[in-house]
């Protein structure tokens, strides 16, 4: 994960900026980085992001106060389920900025059904279940409703109370000039509710973090970093909406042999120069296991064969790819005394001979300085 900015930077507003000024410098960051206003832009879809998640620590006073002290340590890792802190919920970033103007124009929208988080993931595959397709089953961590206190946060045998402050609207009203305007209640954090005894497993969060295994179908010839994305299998949502969607970002590993072009597979066999002289067959190994192939005599290096049909299903079921070979005649690095003098003898055996390649080689090349 990148280096995350500090918020304060990332607002551009210095470190005893006050509430309205970091709310100001939000504001004007964010019609200038609105989505809408910046179609398939994700720069600034980043920048937004990262400016609304800023705000949403640097505005809220408790949540400053911990920056200040501990900086982003002070929010865990950011990119799991940290308990500990509420992540930003990228999803509702319209609904921030709905309520943002929301509390200068006088609606509030902090009780709103959210929908959950999106969770992205990564599963590692090998080279032949992403050519053939296979199942899997990943582990992933998503916050459960807490079955201690059945998701309220009270500890059992307890009630969650109205918020007194707020009247448990989760909301503060006030008067700024000529409009009612509103802020979310900071006694309850915006949720109208008051937790007197928290449920001992979840803290009064109302959720905990579970771990669960998930089944990801792989297609045949699915592609290094395609995404599968399982509608409903992200984080719970919030007030009543619906859950997130997980994103399975599928990392095709290495093979030590075959590579890929598409939907044909490419492997290279080294054979001796005997061998490229005088011909051999020697074994393949395919996607459906080791082909014997012919090599006729006089094969060069760099010759790729064709085998139709041994490669990758095309997605979709549109036929399938082939496997090229490609052969490379190795030159032999160390000999011995007795191979040095037979391919000596070799030598002196072609004497002046020239085959084919060098004399088109040689009659290009001089056509080229004539
Ligand atoms: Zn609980
Ligand atoms: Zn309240």
């Amino acid at each position: 994960m990148a280096q995350k900015r500090d918020y304060y930077d990332v607002l551009g507003v210095a470190r005893s900026a006050s509430q309205d000024e970091i709310k100001t410098a939000y504001r004007n960051l964010a019609k200038q980085l609105h989505p809408d206003k910046n179609p398939d832009d994700p720069e600034a879809e980043e920048r937004f992001k990262e400016a609304t998640e800023a705000y949403n620590v640097l505005y809220d006073v408790e949540k400053r106060k911990r920056y200040d002290r501990f900086g982003h340590a002070g929010f865990g890792s950011g990119g799991g389920s940290d308990p500990g802190f509420e992540r930003m919920d990228f999803r509702s970033v319209g609904d921030m900025l709905e309520g943002l103007m929301g509390e200068v124009f006088g609606q509030g929208a902090t009780r709103r059904a959210r929908q959950g988080h999106d969770l992205e993931v990564e599963l590692a595959v090998s080279f032949e279940e992403a050519a053939l397709g296979a199942e899997k089953t990943l582990s992933v961590e998503r916050l459960r409703d807490c079955t201690t206190c059945e998701g309220t946060g009270a500890a059992p045998g307890t009630r969650v109370e109205r918020c007194a402050a707020c009247a448990g609207t989760g909301e503060i009203r006030f008067q700024r000039g000529f409009f009612s305007a509103s802020r979310p209640c900071s006694s309850c954090g915006g949720t109208g509710k008051k937790i007197e005894s928290p449920c001992p497993t979840c803290k009064g969060r109302t959720a905990v973090p579970a771990s669960e295994e998930v089944l990801v179908r792989i297609p045949p010839g699915v592609e290094h970093g395609a995404v599968r994305s399982l509608r409903g299998g992200g984080e719970r949502g919030r007030n009543g909406g619906p859950p997130g969607d997980l994103h399975v970002r599928i990392v095709v590993k290495e093979h030590p042999l075959f590579s890929r072009e598409g939907a044909d597979v490419k492997v290279t066999v080294p054979i001796s120069f005997p061998e490229a002289v005088l011909g051999t067959q020697c074994d393949v190994p395919t996607l459906e296991g080791k082909v014997k192939m012919k090599i006729p005599p006089g094969t060069q290096s760099g010759k790729v064969f064709r085998l139709r049909g041994k490669g990758i299903e095309v997605l979709g079921g549109a036929g399938k790819g082939d496997q090229l070979v490609t052969i490379l005649v190795e030159v032999p690095q160390e000999i011995t005394k007795k191979q040095r003098k037979l391919i000596e003898e070799l030598a002196a055996e072609f004497g002046e001979e020239v085959h084919p390649q060098q004399k088109s080689f040689f009659e290009k090349l001089r056509g080229l300085f004539e």
